[in-house]
């Protein structure tokens, strides 16, 4: 799960870590009044989505009056911020943080992810801040330094120490940086963060150490523990098709192709998923319909599809172990009853009961496409997808 830069800061100043002063504001007159209470001389207007590169996109300004406050609050709200991180078409701003304007002498980069070769939380920090960090790693990796913490102590001061020079952070200011990364660290531990990240991190003209930016996503499965956190979510910036298929305990993920994917495993689904781009067509969803899926569970499945208004075919590939192949058919046929469906459907069952499930498909008078194996599925859907 995802949270608001705004939130995230919360979260930071909990731990002791220094952010800008700021206020979230929903419209513009919130907006000035932030403004307003902050006193200025210089604001940021900064727009709260899911997503980064919201400088460049023009989604973060500067203001030097309560006027300019409001300009440009009016001026990003409601728009569309298209960022390399949202889709083409952006995303809608609907919330601000006015926040005090900062002096910066210096950007850093800071960031944790928990790095599954060494089962540890791994610290990278770099002195190339505030743009793409991606970028860093691909062009001048030896850029970007990394500290594997140890879970038994924790980040160590001579760990922080070591890595704050290494990025250029003054002497004088190490205390600061320690509360900071350490801060860090005790925050991304305790919320279960799966994704912690300060682009940028500054020293001030003051030698301040101050989180300007805070990106914190969260592990949706340890989210049963922090009801806090859960109230944080904002559905407004999540997919309302993934939103839905959650209520019914689907794993789905949207995607750009047009070809819809039912599949149980998902491993299953990958494997689906690569065949498709194999045969030259593109998945338009990641649907893991799980081991027990009932016909009401695949009803809503393809519900769900077929919203999406450029969906062309469906592939339904299941193997059927633990459910059996006739009662996947049953579903699969109920389903296409219900949804009314108006695309191509192949289906491609294996497994236990396949001869009676395929029988109960071909007679069910539905025009589905039968297919004998995953080659041959692809192959078919990619051309009904294609409408040859
Ligand atoms: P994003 O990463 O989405 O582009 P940031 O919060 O990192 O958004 O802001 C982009 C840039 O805007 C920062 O690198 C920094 O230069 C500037 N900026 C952001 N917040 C402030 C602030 N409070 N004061 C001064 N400059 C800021
Ligand atoms: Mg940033």
């Amino acid at each position: 799960m995802k949270i608001h830069e705004y939130q995230g800061k919360e979260i930071f100043r909990r731990y002791g870590m220094a952010t800008p002063r700021g206020i979230p504001a929903f419209n513009v007159d919130e907006a000035v009044k932030a403004a307003q209470a902050l006193g200025g001389p210089v604001w940021v207007v900064k727009a709260q989505i899911h997503a980064g590169g919201r400088g460049k996109g023009g989604g973060v300004k500067l203001a030097r009056s309560i006027d300019e406050v409001r300009d440009l609050s009016s001026q990003i709200l409601g728009m569309q911020l298209v960022t390399h991180q949202t889709s083409p078409a952006g995303q809608k701003v609907r919330r601000l943080l006015i926040e005090d304007g900062a002096d910066i002498r210096k950007e850093l980069y800071i960031g944790m992810v928990v790095d599954r070769a060494t089962q540890r939380v791994v610290l990278m920090a770099s002195s190339e801040g505030g743009m793409d960090i991606e970028e860093v790693a691909a062009k001048t990796p030896e850029k970007i330094h990394k500290v594997f913490i140890d879970p038994a102590t924790g980040l160590s001061t001579a760990e922080v120490d070591e890595v704050a020079r290494k990025i250029g952070i003054p002497d004088a200011s190490l205390p600061q940086a320690r509360q900071m990364l350490q801060g860090l660290y005790r925050a991304f531990v305790e919320a279960d963060a799966s994704l912690a990240e300060i682009n940028p991190l500054i020293v001030t003209g003051d030698g301040r150490i101050v989180a300007l930016d805070a990106k914190l996503n969260f592990d949706s499965n340890a989210l049963f523990r922090h009801p806090d956190i859960v109230e944080m979510r904002d559905l407004d910036e999540e997919d309302p098709a993934e939103i839905e298929a959650s209520k019914y305990d689907l794993s789905y993920i949207s995607l750009d192709g047009n070809i819809g994917c039912l599949v149980n495993g998902a491993g299953l689904a990958m494997a689906t998923m690569d065949t498709i781009k194999l045969y030259g067509g593109e998945p338009a969803n990641f649907l893991d319909v799980g081991g027990g899926a009932t016909a009401e569970k695949v009803t809503e499945a393809f519900k769900i599809m077929l919203k999406n208004p450029g969906l062309k075919a469906i592939l339904v590939n299941i193997f059927g172990g633990i459910m059996k192949c006739d009662t996947i058919a049953e579903g699969v046929i109920a389903a296409s009853k219900a949804v009314g469906l108006s695309v191509p459907l192949v289906v491609r069952m294996k497994g236990t009961n396949e001869d009676l499930g395929r029988k109960i498909l071909a007679d069910s008078g539905l025009p589905i496409i039968s297919a004998n194996n995953m080659a041959e599925a692809a192959e078919k859907v990619v051309a009904a997808a294609k409408g040859t």
